[in-house]
């Protein structure tokens, strides 16, 4: 059997040529989301109608219900534009309720205007016509037990019980093309997953210490990016080692401005990378007030070493709201896995946490910033972490 997918989208302040765009970016979205499933897709005045295999239904579903831009999905069931065998259809799925759930309410769009009956009409004769079938039936316009839905369109009418939420938002890439900073942490992947959430397509960069970091905890970042394509089509993972930076750090500055050094490097690494990439921004997972590093100050130091626009979406969000978050899109298991992250092995016993620029850059210039980026920029490791 094939399975139809009604899929429904938003953004209701989207007008003429930026509706146009939305429309554009989200069709070639679903149709990445679908083709590795045999899916097809195709414009239906508003929404989009999915086709592809029965057997790969629930995948399709799943897969088209994380697409951001999407509001709803729906598994459809499809008649002729027939009233006696939409009746006949609505009186199969009415069936198909399990016993108990008897109140029921008929809701019908009809976009076919050539359709003999009014939507309030079609309504009416459909649920006249489930009372007839079976009397355990009863109406209820506020809170039925089940909604069976109709849309009355141009060449079939189509049928569902169901309707799946999806994420809402922009379509990715739609925005542009940002870098995101990856740790290991809980907070990085759920600014990614907002990023991506206003139509910015991600790469993203992942700094490690091997051999001081093991190889587990770039594997981690790997399985965090696996979790945010879920949500776009594909990701380009980015590792940069950033060992013989901290050795320099270590060696020649004051242990509590370690990490303030270290970050401030790792802008620089993102911004070389993102000039090659033509990336347009970076994101990060900084918020106010948790660490030492998330004072005004600090963010303000580093944010200084580069030119680049850094979003940072996690700002207004209290650490509650970023776990819920990162349960929702099932980052949360992997980021609290214990693996020490380069941060967290030359982390100094008490970081200073209003630093200033001038002291900073006097220490930067006992380092060879030039060649330590350059050196590290040669450890550069890209792979493509894809949905499917
Ligand atoms: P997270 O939970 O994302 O690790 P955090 O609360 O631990 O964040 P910090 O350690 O101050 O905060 O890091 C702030 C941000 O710097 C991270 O959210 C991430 O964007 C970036 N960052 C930190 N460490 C790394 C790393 N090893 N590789 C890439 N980006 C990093
Ligand atoms: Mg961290």
């Amino acid at each position: 059997m094939t399975a139809k997918i009604l899929v429904r989208y938003g953004e209701i302040a989207l007008k003429g040529k930026n509706r146009g765009q939305f429309e554009q970016q989200l069709l070639r979205n679903l149709k990445a989301a679908v083709s590795y499933y045999g899916g097809k897709v195709e414009r239906m005045h508003g929404r989009f109608m999915v086709t592809g295999p029965g057997q790969n239904s629930d995948k399709l579903i799943d897969n088209l219900s994380r697409v951001f831009g999407v509001v709803s999905v729906s598994p459809v069931r499809e008649s002729a534009l027939d009233l006696e065998e939409i009746k006949m259809l609505a009186s199969e799925m009415a069936g198909s309720i399990p016993a108990g759930r008897n109140s029921f309410k008929i809701e019908t769009r009809r976009s076919n205007k050539k359709f003999p009956y009014k939507s309030p009409e079609i309504s009416e004769l459909l649920g006249a016509h489930l009372l007839r079938l079976n009397p355990a039936l009863t109406v209820n316009l506020k809170q039925p037990d089940f909604k069976l839905s109709v849309e009355i369109g141009f060449s079939k009418a189509y049928l569902y019980l169901d309707r799946v939420a999806g994420p809402g938002g922009l379509p990715v890439g739609i925005s542009g093309r940002s870098l995101l900073l990856l740790s290991g942490g809980i907070d990085s992947p759920v600014a990614g997953w907002l990023a991506m959430k206003r139509g910015l397509f991600m790469e993203a960069l992942h700094f490690h210490s091997f051999p001081f970091t093991s190889r587990r905890s770039q594997e981690k970042a790997a399985d965090l990016c696996r979790r945010l394509a879920l949500y776009s089509s594909k990701i380009p993972l980015h590792m940069i080692s950033v060992t013989a930076i901290q050795k320099e750090i270590n060696a020649n500055c004051p242990e509590d401005l370690a990490i303030i050094l270290l970050r401030r490097m790792m802008y620089r690494l993102a911004e070389k990378l993102s000039s090659i990439r033509e990336l347009q921004a970076l994101v990060t997972g900084e918020s106010l007030g948790q660490v030492a590093s998330q004072t005004l100050e600090s963010i303000n130091v580093i944010g200084q070493a580069t030119e680049m626009l850094v979003l940072r979406p996690l700002v207004g969000l209290d650490k509650r709201e970023i776990i819920d978050i990162a349960v929702k899109i099932d980052s949360y298991e992997t980021s609290i896995l214990p693996y020490e992250d380069c941060c967290t092995i030359f982390q100094p016993k008490s970081p200073v946490t209003k630093p200033k620029a001038e002291i900073i850059e006097n220490h930067e210039k006992s380092l060879d910033i030039k060649g330590l980026l350059n050196e590290a920029f040669e450890s550069l490791e890209t792979t493509i972490i894809k949905r499917d």
